[in-house]
Parts: structure tokens; C-alpha cells; sequence
């Protein structure tokens, strides 16, 4: 072991600049710098080089993690580099956006009494420091297979298993509906948490390495889309990875109202604008309005955010549980908080009001009771605790649940849990259509980049035994 591990007893835990509140409000751009080059080294060491590294075993893709602090502590960045990209597509942006104090950092032994290494942080210099040294280079196939795999959806599942298959040498060719690759990192997640030159430069790469796109690709069975019975015929293999989008529902009175918007609406139309596209004016924009978010996860952490860098009156988070009980992460509802957001704990919305046109919420004050089987504590309402919130935009950030794909495919082979969700056998990745395969949040429900990056890893490996497994006379060329 290097001697300048072990360092946290005397070095204190240390996040990259943050930019200031009042600077960061004003634009979409990332709101923490990377660290220095003297700064990585020092946080790194504070590593205690574990013998069990429970660390990695809360990474969901195990990445090695003592290893490459050591290397980085010791500047040795380029062989940190390699070690952490072979179990990670995308380190730079797991870096970025993986809720650490839930996974890796939220397990490094350290914490208690001297705080975790800023695991994440390091992950993303090493990376963005690989990029900026030319060492990030397309893994190119050593062979030329003539077999070929379709892969619906480009978000990080479909993408982490293109860099696969194609390393492997199979032709890859991947579809999705959107006009822009990346999934929910391009149209989903904001610019503030990830800036979409960081999810371009990994599309140039895969391009490089011979992927082929093809976007503006629906699957489907309307008109102008590809069927997928169509998709089937091309390809020897096919990944679904097609993430989810049906926007949880809100219900009551008045919950018709215009101005009422769903979150990825919203988000999408946010980000469409700082990519350049030309949106009507007005629309899913919140300048200068009252906007109330619905909702305790990621998803109502950005949209709050978002409305604030538009430039909303005043910005307003409706949540039915309290801080403590909140899903999205510590951090996030920090910055949002420190950005202007006020968070309204305990208020479940009853109906909304307004004549055409929302002008408010109605929501009833809960309190918390004791707690359910799965030991979460439970709510009740709070006795004469009806109040009205005002607001010209409601954005219902309330979760979201899988489209029914053997429906809007018209494939009723595909089967699907009672979720929605696309059922596959959990080692092999297949659905219940022989050669289909499917991974990422369409099988977990919506879930976490970094999970989707090792099922599209995983589901990868599996296609590859498949295909060779099968007699090479049915292998089509592309
Ligand atoms: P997706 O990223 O959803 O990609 C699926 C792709 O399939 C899309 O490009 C879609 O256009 C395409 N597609 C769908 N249907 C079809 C079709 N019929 N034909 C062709 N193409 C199709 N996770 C984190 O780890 N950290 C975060 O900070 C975070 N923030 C989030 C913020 C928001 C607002 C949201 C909504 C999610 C966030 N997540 C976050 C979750 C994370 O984005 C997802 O878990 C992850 O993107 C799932 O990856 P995926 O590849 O399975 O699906
Ligand atoms: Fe932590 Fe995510 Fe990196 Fe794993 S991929 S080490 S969980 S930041
Ligand atoms: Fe280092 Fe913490 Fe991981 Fe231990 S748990 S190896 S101290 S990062």
C-alpha cells in the first residue's frame, strides 16, 4: 500500500467549489467545478485502502474503487483511468449525478466520525482529466462479426450495451424515437447536474467505434414507426431498453386545469431551449410565474430548480411527508433550498384551482403516524388543515410508470410483470420472446443511471454467449 493513503485522520473531507447560489440561478450550467490536480490527490488519500471494501459493494457496477484513489492520490491518473473505466461505460457521469450518499460514499467506512472520501468526485476528475489527455479512446473490435444486435433506445442501458456488443464485434445498430442520443441524460436530467457536451462526447466515441444510430426511430406500431416485428427480421438480437414514461396521474378536483404540466414535459422543453432548439414562446416555461412542484424525488428536485434558473416568482415544492421521509437526495433539496426553493412539508394537494386556467392549490396538512410494515413512517391529515397555495404553473413530478409495450408493439409474446414492467429471466436478460432481450428502467421501473449502466453491461455479455451459442449458418449479415 502507498504511503500516502490513510490520510483521513488529519486531512478534512473536502467537495469540489461549489459556485455561489446567485451565480448558479442565472444559468443551466454545472454548479461544481472539478477538483485541482492537488485537491484529488489529497482527497484521494484519505482513502483507508480496506481490506472489504464496502464501498464497492454498494457501487451497484463493484467498481475498484481503493485502486484507483491510490493510483490518484499517487498522480498516477492514467492507470487510475484505466481501472476505473473497465467496470464503468460512463465514470465521468456516474461522477456527476449517482446519488453517492446512498450508494458508495454512503458506505465508506471512514464516515462515521471523520466523513466519507469524496468517492464521486474523484471518479469524475480522473475521467474529465483522461478526456482533457487524449487517453479516452473508442474501444475498437479486434474482429468483424457479421452478426448484428438492434438496440431500442439510446439512453445510458442501450448505450452501455452498444459499447459492448460493439467492442465484441458485432454490428450494432441502435434506434430511438428522440432526435438526440442519451435518453433521460439529454431530455431528463438538467444541465446544472450534467452538461450535455459531457453525454456528446461519449455519442462521438460510440460513433467512432462504428455504432450506428438511427434516431428519429420510433418503435411502434403508428404510423411512420418501425414494427417490431420488422426490427426482429434485421437484427439477430434485439436489447429493448426503452426506459419509462408514463407520468404518474394526480387526481382531484380541478386537476384538468391548464397549467397543470407533467415533470418530463417540462424538463424536456427546458433542455430542448439550452440545446438551441426553438420552442413557442411561453410555452412549459416558467418566467415569472408562481409555479408549485408535487412531488419528493430527483425528478421534483430539478423541476423546482429549473423554474428558479427561468426565472419564476416564486418557486414552491409540495411534498405530503417531511424532510426526513423525502425520497430525493439530501444534497439536491440543499442546493435547491439554497437557490430560493421553498419547501412546503407535509401537504398532500386536495384539488386545484381556477377558472380555465390554474390559480392555485389546495392542500391539506398532514402529520406524521406510526410506522407501516416496511417500518416507513405513515401520514394522516391534520385536523382543520386545509390551506390554498398560489400558483399560475403546477408541475406534477409524481413518478412514472412503463408504457405497455406488448400493447403499443402489438407483440402480446412480449409478457410484462404486473408493474408494466418487461419480465426476463434475471441471468440471461431474456424476455419471454426467444433472441429479445431487455434491460435498464424497463425492467427495473425507473431506477438509477449508474443501475442502467450495469444491466446494458450485463444484458451485453449475455447476448454475446447467446449469439454464439447459436449455429453460425443463422448469423445474418448486416
Ligand atoms: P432512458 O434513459 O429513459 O432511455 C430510454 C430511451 O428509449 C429514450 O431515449 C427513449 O426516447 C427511447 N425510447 C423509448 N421508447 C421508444 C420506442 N418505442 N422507440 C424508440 N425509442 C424509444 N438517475 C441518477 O442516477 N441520477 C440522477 O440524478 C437522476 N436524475 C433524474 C432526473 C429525472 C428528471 C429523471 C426522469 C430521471 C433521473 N434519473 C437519475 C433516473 C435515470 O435517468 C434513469 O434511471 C436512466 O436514464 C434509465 O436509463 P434507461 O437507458 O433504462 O432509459
Ligand atoms: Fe459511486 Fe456511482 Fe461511482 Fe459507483 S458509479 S463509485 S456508486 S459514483
Ligand atoms: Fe476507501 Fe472508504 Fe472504500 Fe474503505 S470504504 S476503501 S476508506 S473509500
Amino acid at each position: 500500500m502507498s504511503e500516502k493513503m490513510l490520510s483521513f485522520v488529519s486531512v478534512p473531507q473536502a467537495q469540489p467549489p461549489k459556485r455561489q447560489a446567485d451565480e448558479r440561478r442565472k444559468d443551466f450550467e454545472e454548479i461544481y467545478e472539478d477538483f485541482s490536480p492537488a485537491q484529488a490527490k489529497v482527497q484521494s488519500s484519505r482513502c483507508s485502502q480496506c481490506g472489504v471494501p464496502f464501498c464497492s459493494i454498494h457501487c451497484p457496477l463493484g467498481n475498484n474503487i481503493p485502486d484507483w484513489l491510490m493510483l490518484a492520490a499517487n498522480g498516477r491518473l492514467e492507470e487510475a483511468y484505466n481501472v476505473s473505466q473497465a467496470t464503468n461505460t460512463f465514470p465521468e457521469i456516474c461522477g456527476r449525478i449517482c446519488p453517492q450518499d446512498r450508494l458508495c460514499e454512503g458506505n465508506c467506512v471512514i464516515e462515521k466520525g471523520f466523513e466519507s472520501v469524496t468517492i464521486g468526485a474523484v471518479e469524475r476528475y480522473i475521467t474529465d482529466t483522461a478526456f482533457e489527455n487524449g487517453w479516452v479512446k473508442p474501444v475498437l473490435p479486434l474482429v468483424e462479426l457479421e452478426s448484428s444486435v438492434g438496440i431500442i433506445g439510446a439512453g445510458p442501458a442501450g448505450l452501455a450495451a452498444a459499447e459492448r456488443l460493439r467492442a465484441t464485434g458485432h454490428q450494432v445498430h441502435v434506434y430511438d424515437r428522440h432526435d438526440r442520443v442519451g435518453g433521460l441524460l439529454i431530455y431528463g436530467i438538467p444541465g446544472f447536474k450534467l452538461e450535455k457536451d459531457i453525454v456528446a462526447r461519449r455519442q462521438k466515441l460510440l460513433e467512432e467505434q462504428g455504432v450506428v444510430f438511427h434516431l428519429g426511430a420510433a418503435i411502434g406500431a403508428g404510423e411512420g414507426e418501425i414494427a417490431f416485428e420488422e426490427l426482429r427480421g434485421k437484427h439477430d438480437a434485439v436489447l429493448v431498453a426503452t426506459g419509462v414514461y408514463k407520468a404518474r396521474e394526480i387526481g382531484g378536483p380541478g386537476s384538468g386545469l391548464a397549467g397543470i404540466v407533467p415533470a418530463l414535459d417540462y424538463l424536456t422543453a427546458s433542455n430542448r431551449r439550452s440545446l438551441g432548439d426553438t420552442l413557442p414562446e411561453g410555452e412549459l416555461d416558467a418566467t415569472g410565474q408562481d409555479v408549485v412542484v408535487i412531488g419528493g424525488g430527483d425528478t421534483a428536485m430539478d423541476c423546482v430548480r429549473t423554474a428558479i434558473r427561468q426565472g419564476a416568482k416564486s418557486v414552491k415544492c409540495l411534498y405530503r411527508r417531511d424532510r426526513a421521509n423525502m425520497p430525493g437526495s439530501v444534497r439536491e433539496v440543499k442546493n435547491a433550498e439554497e437557490e430560493g426553493v421553498e419547501f412546503v412539508w407535509l401537504a398532500a394537494p386536495e384539488g386545484f384551482l381556477g377558472d380555465g386556467t390554474v390559480s392555485g392549490v389546495r392542500a391539506q396538512k398532514m402529520r406524521l403516524g406510526m410506522p407501516d410494515g416496511s417500518g416507513r413512517q405513515s401520514i394522516e391529515p391534520e385536523p382543520d388543515g386545509l390551506f390554498t397555495v398560489k400558483a399560475d404553473m403546477v408541475i406534477k413530478a409524481l413518478g412514472f410508470d412503463p408504457e405497455p409495450l406488448p400493447e403499443l408493439w402489438q407483440t402480446d409474446a412480449l409478457k410484462t410483470s404486473r408493474w408494466g414492467t418487461l419480465q426476463v429471466d434475471r441471468t440471461s436478460f431474456e424476455t419471454s420472446v426467444s433472441g429479445v432481450f431487455a434491460a435498464g428502467d424497463i425492467v427495473r421501473g425507473a431506477s438509477l443511471v449508474v443501475w442502467a449502466i450495469r444491466d446494458g453491461r450485463d444484458a451485453a455479455a449475455q447476448i454475446d454467449q447467446w449469439i454464439a451459442a447459436r449455429p453460425s449458418s443463422s448469423l445474418a449479415a448486416e
